[in-house]
């Protein structure tokens, strides 16, 4: 195996080797397509909002001056409608989906409900749901209640003991003739641990069960192949690596060969046959059509394609081999730098068992996170997990990295966070 140039074999981890990678990584062209209010600031957060792409605050002045503004109800013929499933078709090839798998609509945790729940009926009489401890708790507790609905239960199959990977065995021992769904988010939100899902979905389809990946971490930052899974559905949002803004809509993927056997609980206009026929009676639109609902929020849905037409000319492959780049690289800094000061890395150590962020521990992680966000670095607070650095291959350089570990081993060494106050903000 080639190693990658932006994998120095004896790194030496100074700025000067920092700019050295800069100039050799070939997303860095791509930091121009964003919007950096303040230059000096490192943005890792990790990553619950991405960043704003230039293109995306155009799209919005003019969905709103003019095809709002000007053209009112004349603008749903003029891209408005349909824009759901040809903005999902764009997403498609990131996910390793076909453009017919793919429609934007709702939130994550409504797609997950929608989809778990059509799983559900089709695999009736099972109803049990299999989980795992380090999936995101939204999607815990939309599994449980889908699950009882059916009568059944979720059974949340605990991490390894370190709680930073999965245990994946036990989740394949979890899975037997009575489990209708297994349900899993293919990069975890805290630990940023990566399932084998390949290995995974093959278990879930030799017990008879079906499989709903939730990809929010890992779309646009980590290449998902659906197909090659062999996945039968995904959800996953747009305003984390996809950059498509705050609430951006979500996306879901249901497998081909499954789309007209599935119905979905939500019985609405959009996702029936004829909607302008305005019949009494329902009866699912073909395709994906059928698992969207009602009327999208259009400013937030049109807002979101810039990110998705950024990562395909970024190329998935390209942004996963930088991701992989950096996330080694800042490891690196943070075992020779913030180790000393009590920092622990709690991200896997294998980069093909992590997604992009890294999370660092602290015995103090909430009051460091604090005084990191006022010495210009960015990252995110989860409690219980420690302290998120998100790596957005499209904006975030080695010599961010290089400067925020930097800033922080220097506050670190003053004791700064230490003037903190370590009560909770309502937001982290
Ligand atoms: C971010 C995230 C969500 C978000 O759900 P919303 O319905 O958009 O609030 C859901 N699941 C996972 C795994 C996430 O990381």
């Amino acid at each position: 195996m080639t190693r990658s140039p932006l994998r120095p074999s004896d790194p030496r981890l100074d700025l000067e080797e920092a700019r050295a990678l800069d100039a050799r990584n070939p997303l860095a062209g791509f930091r121009e397509a964003f919007v950096v209010a303040d230059p000096d600031e490192i943005y890792l957060d990790g990553n619950s909002l991405g960043r704003l792409p230039v293109r995306a605050r155009e799209v919005v002045r003019a969905a709103v001056d003019e095809a709002w503004g000007e053209r009112l109800i004349r603008s749903w013929g003029e891209g408005w409608w349909g824009a759901a499933s040809r903005i999902g078709g764009r997403l498609a090839p990131l996910v390793g989906a076909g453009e017919d798998e793919v429609v934007v609509a709702d939130q994550t945790s409504v797609n997950l409900y929608k989809l778990a729940t059509a799983a559900l009926e089709d695999r009736a009489p099972r109803t049990r749901i299999v989980s795992d401890a380090l999936n995101f708790p939204s999607d815990l507790y939309v599994l449980e209640g889908v699950a009882r609905r059916f009568g059944g239960r979720l059974e949340i199959v605990p991490a390894a003991a370190d709680g930073v990977h999965a245990d994946e065995a036990a989740i394949r021992a979890a899975l037997d003739d009575d489990v209708a769904l297994l349900s899993l988010s293919e990069v975890a939100f805290a630990s940023g641990y990566r399932y084998d899902a390949a290995r995974l979905t093959e278990a879930a389809h030799a017990a008879g069960a079906l499989v709903l990946w939730d990809l929010s971490h890992a779309v646009g930052a980590t290449p998902v192949d659906l197909a090659g899974w062999g996945a039968d559905l995904a959800v996953g949002c747009t305003y984390k690596y996809v950059n498509g803004g705050p609430g951006a809509p979500a996306f879901a993927y249901v497998r081909r060969d499954l789309q007209d056997r599935l119905t979905q609980p939500i019985h609405g206009w959009f996702g029936q046959a004829d909607p302008f026929d305005f019949g009494l009676a329902y009866a699912p639109a073909p395709g994906m059509a059928r698992f969207t609902v009602g009327t999208p929020p259009v400013l937030s849905l049109l807002a979101m394609e810039p990110g998705v037409e950024l990562l395909r000319d970024a190329g998935i492959g390209t942004v996963r081999d930088v991701s992989v780049a950096l996330t080694e690289y800042l490891i690196a800094l943070v075992d020779a730098r913030l180790a000393p000061h009590g920092v622990e890395v709690v991200s896997p150590r294998d980069p093909e068992r992590r997604g992009s962020h890294v999370t660092i521990a602290h015995p103090d992680a909430y009051r460091l996170t604090k005084a990191m966000i006022d010495a210009g670095v960015i990252p995110d607070y989860r409690e219980g997990s420690g302290i998120r650095l998100g790596v957005a291959p499209l904006y975030v350089g080695f010599e961010d990295l290089w400067r925020a570990v930097e800033r922080t081993e220097a506050l670190l060494a003053r004791g700064d966070h230490l003037a903190y106050d370590d009560a909770r903000a309502t937001v982290t």
